[in-house]
């Protein structure tokens, strides 16, 4: 039985279905049925189920909770704004995209152009003026958003590699999401301060005096807790992107066992991060998040994150922010 398709839509074009992402159109098989091909211009499957682009979004309607309260903690220290605003002066522009780029390559509309138009997808979704997006050498499945004036995306070239096309809008969205919600500075700052706080270069670099007083100040370590939670609000950013929370659930599954995902169970990972979210109450997670401070990891375990996003759909408020932008 064929599906329900585009030829209702395009009754003259039976022939050709135009990408309910990027906007191009495409010519497909007779019988094509959705997901049956991918987009030529952004490479993501094609589909004639509506893709919804938000028009006055704003970033109080998704930030997760964890990340709201960590920042107004954050915020409540006194002198806190004009410490990282010097912070980020000493090191100036230059210096933190020369940090965040370094020999990486510029995505542009001839380079790398299925990127591009996934970047252009997710700005367009969000309502974001559109950044500059470099690919960079790096074996580990990562990516980040940085600046002062500008912010730029940088994605490792693992990432690129391992990650299928939705997955890795999902990422480009998570950081087109860090724009959106207004937390490019002082990710930016969190960045610098670990970078500084991880090498024993930091003393030669500009700003050393003053990110030990950040870290005397108490502001470092009330930074970094909120870093790891402003990324729950930013997965959020990534599904109102992708429209699909299980591109989520699997992004994270290769963000959490590799390539190695291909060999593990969907459903059992769902399952695990249900279990984890169940075993910690409120005030064990705040334990947890001081260890995975601590560990220096940059982003909070996978396993959580689903869970997190998970639950977002499933207590209906997901359903809700899309049906009140219908
Ligand atoms: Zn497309
Ligand atoms: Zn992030």
């Amino acid at each position: 039985m064929p599906r329900k398709k585009s030829d209702a839509l395009e009754p003259r074009e039976p022939n050709s279905i135009t990408c309910r992402y990027c906007g191009q159109k495409n010519s497909v098989k007779p019988g094509y049925q959705n997901r049956d091909a991918n987009c030529g211009r952004c490479k993501l499957p094609l589909s004639d189920e509506p893709h919804k682009k938000f028009h006055d979004l704003h970033k109080n309607e998704y930030i997760h909770p964890a990340d709201a309260k960590a920042l107004a903690a954050l915020k409540a220290i006194p002198g806190v704004d004009s410490a990282l605003k010097k912070l980020l002066e000493w090191t100036g522009e230059s210096a933190i995209r020369v940090m965040f780029m370094a020999s990486a390559v510029k995505v542009t509309p001839n380079q790398c152009p299925d990127l591009y138009a996934k970047l252009e997808i997710a700005c367009k979704t969000l309502g974001v003026e559109q950044p500059d997006m470099f690919v960079q050498q790096n074996p580990i499945v990562n990516a980040f958003t940085g600046g002062v004036e500008k912010p730029i995306i940088v994605l490792h070239s693992a990432l690129v590699e391992r990650l299928n096309d939705e997955e890795t809008l999902a990422v480009i969205a998570h950081e087109v999401g860090h724009i959106h919600a207004e937390h490019v500075l002082y990710i930016t700052a969190a960045r610098l301060i670990e970078f500084a706080l991880n090498r024993s270069v930091a003393a030669l670099l500009p700003g050393a005096e003053i990110v030990k007083l950040i870290v005397s100040m108490g502001v470092a370590s009330a930074l970094l807790a909120w870093a790891r939670r402003a990324e729950l609000s930013c997965d959020r950013a990534a599904l109102m992107v992708t429209q699909d929370a299980h591109v989520i659930g699997k992004t994270m599954m290769k963000l959490a066992g590799g390539t190695f995902a291909s060999k593990i169970d969907y459903d059992l990972f769902l399952e695990q991060g249900r279990e984890f979210k169940k075993q910690y109450d409120a005030s064990r997670l705040d334990r947890f998040w001081a260890d995975v401070m601590n560990a220096g990891l940059s982003h909070p375990f996978p396993i959580w994150r689903v869970a997190e996003i998970l639950e977002w759909v499933e207590t209906g408020q997901y359903e809700e922010l899309m049906a009140k932008h219908a």
